[in-house]
């Protein structure tokens, strides 16, 4: 499939978020105050169309500054994957953070390669899965983790 081949301008993004973080807050609340019948759809058919133009290679930014929550089925999927014991997993790689989820002990993502693919693609977390979430259902139940995302995004970079 042909991905688009824009330059990728982080500093530009950053710049944006920040500049637009108001405006994107109030819409999202509008969102969530009166949901448009047809959220569901419209956000996957933009999701989808969005998709199409971004090769997440060309700059893996999330794993670079984000890490997943991990749940318990993910650490004992990865952990059987790469033929380690459950507590060796989480010696190795988590910790658990101020709020009681089970983190990365540091970033970029340790399983990230060079090429900037996952090592670990077919049994990575349910999070990395289903990032960044913007064809969720019900997308505005997630408002606050939406606009925060964005700004961990800008602000690691
Ligand atoms: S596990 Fe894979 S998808 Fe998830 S942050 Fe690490 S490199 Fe990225």
């Amino acid at each position: 499939m042909m991905k688009y081949t824009f330059e990728i301008d982080l500093d530009r993004y950053k710049n944006l978020a920040q500049q637009k973080q108001k405006t994107h807050k109030k819409f999202l609340a509008g969102l969530a105050k009166k949901p448009p019948k047809q959220l569901d759809k419209i956000a996957k058919e933009v999701h989808e169309a969005v998709f199409l133009e971004i090769d997440c290679t060309k700059c893996a930014n999330c794993c670079k500054t984000l890490g997943p929550l991990w749940t318990e089925a993910d650490i004992e999927r990865v952990a059987k994957h790469l033929r380690m014991k459950v507590n060796d997993f989480e010696a190795t790689y988590l910790r658990t953070d101020e709020d009681g989820d089970k983190v990365f002990q540091t970033m970029p993502c340790q399983f990230l390669g060079s090429d900037n693919l996952c090592s670990i693609y077919e049994v990575r977390p349910k999070a990395c899965r289903e990032f960044p979430h913007t064809d969720r259902k019900k997308i505005y139940q997630i408002n606050n983790l939406t606009i925060k995302k964005y700004t961990l995004l800008s602000s690691s970079l």
